[in-house]
C-alpha cells in the first residue's frame, strides 16, 4: 500500500471554512464577521500610509541586499520592538537582561517561547500551560506540538458577558507553585474582555506570591485602545513587580503587516549573564527551526520604530483603526439597545476591546444569522468588529434583533 494511505483527513480550519462559505455566497448584503483582520469603512484591507511611506524608503535604498539576517533577527528591529512593549525606560532593558529574538509573527513567537520552555523550564510536575477559557484556538496546538499540555483556567463568564475574575484568581491560587500561565496582554481573543488595571494588579500579586511564570501573548498593542502605552500596561506592571515573564509580540494587526510575518519574542530575565545564556539557546533553537527570520517586514517596522517622524505617523494610523472599531462598537450598541430595543443588555459590545466582541449570541442564533441573514461568524458568538462598517452595521443589528426575538 502507498505509505500515506492511513493519513486521516483533517477538518478544515474553522475560520478558513467560514471565509470560503462567505466568498461563495452571492447575496448582495452578505457580511463577513469571521476573520480577524482589519478592514476600512469600504470593507477593504488597509495598507497603513506609514507603511506605504516606509516601503518607498526601502525601495529607494540602494544599500539593501537580500543577504541572510542574523539568526536572532535584525538587531535594530528587535531592540526597538523591546522598547515598544516594555517601555523606553524599562529597567529590564537598561540592565541589559532582556532577550529579544525576531520571530515569524506572533505565531512564531508563541512557538519559540513554547519550545524554549519545553526544553529549559523547571517544571513542577509534567509540562503544562494554563490557557484562558476560551482562548485563541491555535494556542492549544502550539503547546501540544512541543509536548506541553494545555489546561484551562476560568476567564469568561457567560452570565455577565465579562471577566470571571474570582474564578481566574482561584485558579491562580490553586495551581501548584511555579505554574505557567498564558495571559493576553490586551484585547483578549476571542472575548474582547480584558481585566481592569486594578484587576491586573491583583492577578500580578497572586502570580508573584505563587512564583508562577507569565507567558504574555501581545498581538494587538495599540490596536486595542489606540494607545501603544496603555495597551502595554499589564506587561510593564508585571516587569516592575519582578515577575518572571516572556512576551510574544506581533506586528500583524497594529502595522497591518499580516502576510509579512513580523514579530518578536522578548524574555525578561533576572540578570545580564542569564540573558546571555538564554539568548545563546534561543539561537540554537531558532537555527534548527527557520535558520534566519525574513527581512522585509522587519526592515519596515524598524524604519517606523526608529524614526521619530514615522513613529508619530504610525501612532496616527493606529488611532485611525482603533477609533473606527470603537465607533462601530458604539453604533452597534446604540442600534440594538436604543433604536431597535432588542431584548437583553448590549452594553458589553461597547465595553469590550480590540478586534473581537463576544456577543453572547448562542449557537442556534449564530446559525440563523448565517443561514438566513448571510452574516458569517463563528458558532461561539464572536464577531470581528472590523467586518462592520457604516453601510452594513444597521443590517447586522436588524438581523441580530430578528434572531434574538
Ligand atoms: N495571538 C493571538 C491572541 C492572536 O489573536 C493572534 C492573531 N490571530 C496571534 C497570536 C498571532 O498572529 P500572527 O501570527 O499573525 O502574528
Amino acid at each position: 500500500a502507498e505509505v500515506w494511505q492511513s493519513v486521516p483527513l483533517a477538518p478544515p480550519d474553522s475560520i478558513f471554512k467560514l471565509t470560503a462559505a462567505y466568498k461563495a455566497d452571492t447575496f448582495e448584503k452578505k457580511v463577513n464577521l469571521g476573520v480577524g483582520a482589519y478592514r476600512d469603512d469600504n470593507d477593504k484591507p488597509w495598507v497603513l500610509p506609514v507603511v506605504k511611506k516606509a516601503t518607498q524608503i526601502l525601495l529607494n535604498d540602494e544599500s539593501l541586499d537580500h543577504e541572510y539576517l542574523p539568526i536572532t533577527g535584525l538587531a535594530e528591529f528587535t531592540s526597538a520592538a523591546a522598547k515598544l512593549i516594555l517601555g523606553p525606560d524599562s529597567p529590564a532593558i537598561k540592565e541589559d537582561r532582556t532577550v529579544s529574538v525576531q520571530t515569524i509573527s506572533g505565531t512564531g513567537a508563541n512557538h519559540l517561547g513554547a519550545l524554549f520552555l519545553s526544553r529549559f523550564y523547571h517544571w513542577n510536575g509534567s509540562p503544562k500551560i494554563y490557557l484562558s477559557n476560551p482562548t485563541w484556538a491555535n494556542h492549544h496546538a502550539i503547546f501540544r506540538n512541543v509536548g506541553i499540555e494545555p489546561v484551562d483556567y476560568p476567564y469568561y463568564d457567560p452570565k455577565t458577558i465579562g471577566l470571571d475574575f474570582n474564578g481566574f484568581i482561584d485558579a491562580l491560587k490553586n495551581a501548584v507553585d511555579r505554574s505557567v500561565f498564558l495571559l493576553h496582554a490586551c484585547a483578549h481573543n476571542p472575548t474582547g474582555v480584558d481585566p481592569t488595571q486594578e484587576q491586573w494588579k491583583a492577578i500580578a500579586e497572586v502570580i508573584k506570591a505563587k512564583g508562577h511564570y507569565a507567558f504574555f501573548d501581545c498581538a494587538y498593542q495599540g490596536f486595542a485602545s489606540g494607545d501603544l502605552d496603555r495597551d502595554a500596561w499589564a506587561v510593564r506592571h508585571f516587569v516592575e513587580q519582578g515577575i518572571p515573564l516572556l512576551v510574544c509580540q506581533s506586528f500583524a494587526k497594529n502595522a497591518g503587516l499580516y502576510g509579512e510575518r513580523v514579530g518578536a519574542l522578548h524574555l525578561v530575565s533576572v540578570d545580564q549573564d542569564t540573558a546571555k545564556r538564554v539568548k545563546s539557546q534561543m539561537s540554537v533553537l531558532q537555527r534548527s527551526e527557520i535558520s534566519n527570520p525574513p527581512a522585509h517586514g522587519a526592515r519596515l517596522v524598524s524604519l517606523i520604530l526608529n524614526d521619530a517622524g514615522l513613529f508619530e505617523e504610525w501612532k496616527r494610523d493606529i488611532r485611525t483603526m482603533a477609533e473606527r472599531i470603537k465607533e462601530m462598537r458604539r453604533e452597534l450598541r446604540r442600534l440594538l439597545a436604543e433604536e431597535l430595543e432588542t431584548p437583553g443588555n448590549w452594553d458589553h459590545i461597547e465595553r469590550q476591546i480590540g478586534m473581537f466582541s463576544f456577543t453572547g449570541l448562542n449557537g442556534e442564533q449564530c446559525r440563523l444569522l448565517t443561514e438566513e441573514g448571510h452574516i458569517y461568524l463563528t458558532g461561539n458568538g464572536r464577531i470581528s468588529m472590523a467586518g462592520l462598517n457604516s453601510r452594513n452595521v444597521r443590517y447586522v443589528a436588524e438581523q441580530i434583533d430578528r434572531v434574538v426575538r
